[in-house]
């Protein structure tokens, strides 16, 4: 994997200036880090893994552009890819974005715990969110990341960056994309909610979207699961987690 090297150098795939959507109730900057050691077939973000699309940026650089923007904006949500690939610069910027008095969200794939640990004693952190990719069993796992090897460490991976976050008292956002196929019927929400209720403080399931193609193109002509699906197996989720929401683009954000 292609990385900067440098603590004071993000490979950088992209910024959202102003984004009401990427942290609920909070207009954020979104800043998108490249790398990530997942190949989810229905990826929509896969042109952070080529390095022609990532540039290297000093991180006092991006610190310089939050700062400019920062009367317009609550805070910033560092996503990706997976940020704690950049654990040294990703550090950095979370620090300078507390000294500007903002909010800080980091998304991950929760692949890294040992990394997470590092993050979280910087206690810069205010919202985790963590993706769940499948219902946990390495099969269905493996599949989901697009990697069949390592979805059992994956699994192993994720209840530990759970726990971690969960030890430290961080809010916490469980989510899982509802993918045809791949995640999508009662029993697979069943066994991640019931697995997962303890560490998070709320779960949501979001709607699987294809624009933008996704890095297996034979899912861009899958056809998004419908508002009513996900309602229906939020339910489900909701016998064992008090805060379920869904977010659709018919209906954004709701809870249940
Ligand atoms: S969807 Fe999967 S492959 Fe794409 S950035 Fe997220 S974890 Fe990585």
């Amino acid at each position: 994997m292609f990385l900067s090297g440098r603590d004071d150098v993000l490979l950088l795939g992209g910024v959202v200036e102003i984004s009401t959507v990427d942290y609920p109730g909070k207009v954020v900057s979104v800043i998108f880090l490249c790398g990530c050691p997942f190949r989810c077939p229905y990826c929509q973000n896969w042109r952070l893994f080529r390095e022609e699309d990532c540039r290297a940026v000093e991180v006092d650089k991006v610190l310089s552009f939050i700062e400019e923007n920062s009367v317009l904006i609550d805070g910033v949500c560092i996503t990706g890819g997976e940020p704690l690939q950049q654990i040294g610069p990703l550090i950095k910027l979370v620090r300078g974005i507390k000294d500007l008095g903002l909010l800080v969200k980091v998304d991950t794939n929760g692949f890294y715990p040992s990394r997470l640990k590092l993050l979280m004693d910087t206690s810069c952190i205010d919202y985790f969110a963590i993706d769940i990719k499948a219902r946990l069993d390495p099969q269905s796992y493996g599949r989901a990341i697009g990697i069949p090897i390592i979805g059992g460490r994956a699994i192993k991976n994720l209840m530990e960056s759970l726990r971690v976050i969960h030890d430290h008292g961080a809010f916490l956002e469980g989510r899982t994309t509802v993918v045809p196929g791949i995640v999508d019927s009662p029993a697979d929400i069943e066994n991640i909610a019931s697995t997962v209720a303890e560490y998070v403080d709320i779960y949501v399931l979001q709607q699987f979207r294809t624009e933008g193609g996704t890095l297996d193109p034979s899912y861009s002509k899958i056809t998004p699961p419908s508002r009513e699906k996900l309602l229906d197996l939020a339910r489900v989720a909701k016998k064992y987690i008090q805060d379920v929401r869904v977010r659709t683009k018919e209906g954004g954000e709701e809870r249940i």
